[in-house]
């Protein structure tokens, strides 16, 4: 038992340390990208890996987070499906296990259920500790069951790395018929920096880049409104997460699509989605409320959604 500042005694849970025997595949990706010492690199491989850590990010944001995790919007069968594959390819578990795990941040923001508080159990746990330790590592169906009704999800789920093998794959034959094309190195040479710098190095960077959410932004960063936990909004996060570093936004009021309510918020993610929309590929993109837009606090909300009917 820990006592905080404010003198509330916490209960932690009990959280183990990782099975380093388990973790050497998530060891061995951070460490493949210095191979590129050895196969170089080219431009083409720096553009791949640029090009795939934003593609990535939205499927990541759009999919697991703002779709699979929160509903934010409606889209096809055939959409869903492509929606967690390509959030697949970033090698961050199923999306039925990512979001069962984001519905209980949410649940539980920092407080000792939240999955990865750092308040409650420091930084380094709530970036990547957690991921590494073995007691999250089952998929909690009961906390999604909306999505695990859909075969070919649960088998994605299952199957949760085969969609990075697809992107291994493409990215190997890509990178060498491009890098044997372009710089007359061997095909196997092309495809090996292409998969360390194009895949892995990006794989890393885009881990960092998901994680910083649970870790840095309950950390850095400014709140707008009064959520009761501690989750911030910050335009050097959202730029590099493309639109979820409105964090505090986004803990305030999850139905909204956007996560960037203001206009100078600046949301990637919500613009792709927006961009869809027009052609029919999503839809019921939801927005957030003037009352809530506008509020300090829940309390607030009321009081505004109240005048404004008043005033009707
Ligand atoms: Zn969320
Ligand atoms: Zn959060």
């Amino acid at each position: 038992m820990t006592v905080q500042a404010s003198d509330t005694p916490v209960l932690k849970e009990k959280r183990r340390r990782p099975n380093w025997k388990h973790e050497v595949g998530f060891l061995l990706i951070h460490l493949s990208p210095v191979l590129a010492f050895f196969s170089g690199a080219t431009l083409i491989d720096w553009a791949i890996c640029i090009g795939l850590y934003f593609f990535r990010m939205f499927f990541i944001t759009a999919g697991y987070h703002r779709y699979f995790a929160h509903r934010t919007f409606k889209t096809s069968r055939w959409f869903q499906f492509l929606l967690a594959f390509f959030a697949q390819t970033s090698i961050q578990k199923g999306a039925l296990w990512w979001a069962a795990n984001h519905r209980t941040h949410h649940k539980f923001s920092d407080t000792p259920k939240d999955p990865h508080s750092s308040k409650v159990y420091g930084f380094f746990y709530s970036h990547i500790g957690w991921i590494m330790g073995p007691d999250f590592k089952n998929t909690r169906f009961d906390l999604i069951k909306d999505f695990a009704k859909f075969p070919e999800l649960r088998w994605l789920n299952k199957n949760h790395l085969f969609p990075a093998l697809v992107m291994m794959l493409a990215v190997a034959g890509f990178g060498g018929w491009a890098n044997y094309a372009v710089y007359d190195v061997s095909f196997f040479t092309g495809a090996w920096s292409a998969l360390f710098i194009g895949f892995a190095l990006s794989t890393v960077v885009l881990f960092h880049g998901t994680f910083s959410i649970n870790s840095l932004m309950h950390k850095i960063g400014k709140p707008r409104y009064e959520t009761g936990d501690e989750s911030k909004n910050s335009l050097v996060l959202a730029l590099v997460t493309m639109g979820e570093g409105w964090h505090n936004n986004h803990h305030y009021y999850q139905s909204s699509t956007r996560q960037g309510f203001f206009w100078w918020e600046i949301d990637p993610t919500y613009y792709v989605l927006k961009f869809l929309s027009w052609f029919g590929i999503v839809w019921n993109i939801n927005k957030v409320p003037y009352h809530i837009k506008f509020s300090k606090n829940l309390e607030h909300a009321k009081q505004l959604l109240n005048k404004s009917r008043k005033a009707k």
